[in-house]
């Protein structure tokens, strides 16, 4: 049976453009930006990638034709990684040239670890042409993410750090929670001191709480870094630092295909499901 989209209004801003639209504009008048994200993931054929690339350009033509203050955030499993790293770099590029004609920016989202590598190596050759124009994320929980850190900070890289939101076993992965928020914090630090401006993406309170101290502490203005957080969590939170001063933006998902985006917020904490149920039940 097709879960009814009722239980996913909580996370995705709208099945359509035109209804996420009003949500992105309602965000940015309290001046925090947004990077939408039109749902979707693993396409394995050649013909719905090329389409998929169709639609993330008529989303950036969109953005250009509105008064929204919002890039683009995409999976490049979305444009043929699948397929193969040539259809998928083709896809990109086509992207990349939209958005860089029109002064905009997509960031690559970063998903399970078996395309942490091809996520990378595609955007360093993707950085070459479109800098400014393109970013990329990194979770703290991978062991690896040590050295990406450093490799892509020295090249200049708009990164967004986050936790990690995939399954992954204990010899690729951070497990305990500690241990990833003090990995977290590392690459936060490396991130402050090497790259313009990194997008720190938590909902974790002692992560935001331990940002603002750092960045009070170390003398760092406010905008110095952006706080990133999801649609529909600590909304509370992110008017606050907004009005704070602190910079910030939401991530705003939309879109028909909310599935796997919807089961991971579940899995990712008891208190999402908590949450929809009591939405449900709201008269
Ligand atoms: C903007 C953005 C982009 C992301 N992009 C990616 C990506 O490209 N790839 C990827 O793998 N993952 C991505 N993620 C997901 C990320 O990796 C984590 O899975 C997700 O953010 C959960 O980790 P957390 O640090 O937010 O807090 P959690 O580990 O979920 O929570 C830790 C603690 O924070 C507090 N907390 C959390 N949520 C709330 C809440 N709603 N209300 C009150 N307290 C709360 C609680 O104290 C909780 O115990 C992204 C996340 C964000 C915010």
């Amino acid at each position: 049976m097709k879960t009814p989209y009722i239980f996913a209004k909580r996370f995705v801003a709208g099945e359509s453009y035109d209804v996420a639209e009003k949500k992105v504009q309602r965000i940015n008048q309290k001046r925090i930006r947004v990077t939408l994200d039109l749902l979707g993931e693993n396409i394995k054929d050649a013909t719905t990638a090329a389409e998929t690339v169709d639609a993330y350009i008529e989303l950036l033509e969109q953005i250009k034709a509105s008064t929204l203050d919002s890039s683009i955030s995409v999976k490049l499993t979305m444009m043929g990684l699948d397929i193969s790293e040539e259809v998928c770099y083709a896809n990109l590029s086509r992207l990349l040239d939209t958005a860089k004609a029109h002064n905009q920016f997509v960031r690559i989202d970063m998903e399970g670890s078996d395309y942490t590598q091809a996520t990378i190596d595609l955007f360093k050759r993707a950085l070459k042409t479109y800098q400014g124009h393109v970013g990329i994320v990194l979770q703290a929980y991978l062991h690896r993410t040590e050295k990406d850190v450093a490799d892509l900070a020295a090249l200049g890289a708009d990164i967004r750090l986050c936790k990690g939101a995939y399954r992954e076993p204990a010899n690729i992965a951070l497990q305990s929670m500690d241990d990833i928020r003090a990995a977290y914090k590392e690459y936060a630090k490396v991130l402050i001191e090497k790259t313009a401006f990194p997008r720190m993406a938590t909902h974790d309170g002692s992560l935001v709480t331990w940002l603002q101290e750092y960045a009070t502490s170390e003398g760092l203005a406010k905008d110095r870094f952006e706080f990133q957080m999801l649609y529909g969590l600590r909304e509370k939170t992110m008017n606050e630092l907004s009005a704070d001063g602190w910079k910030t933006c939401i991530y705003v998902p939309y879109g028909t295909m909310w599935f796997p985006y919807f089961t991971r917020r579940l899995m990712e904490r008891k208190e999402n499901v908590f949450f929809i149920a009591t939405t449900l039940l709201k008269p």
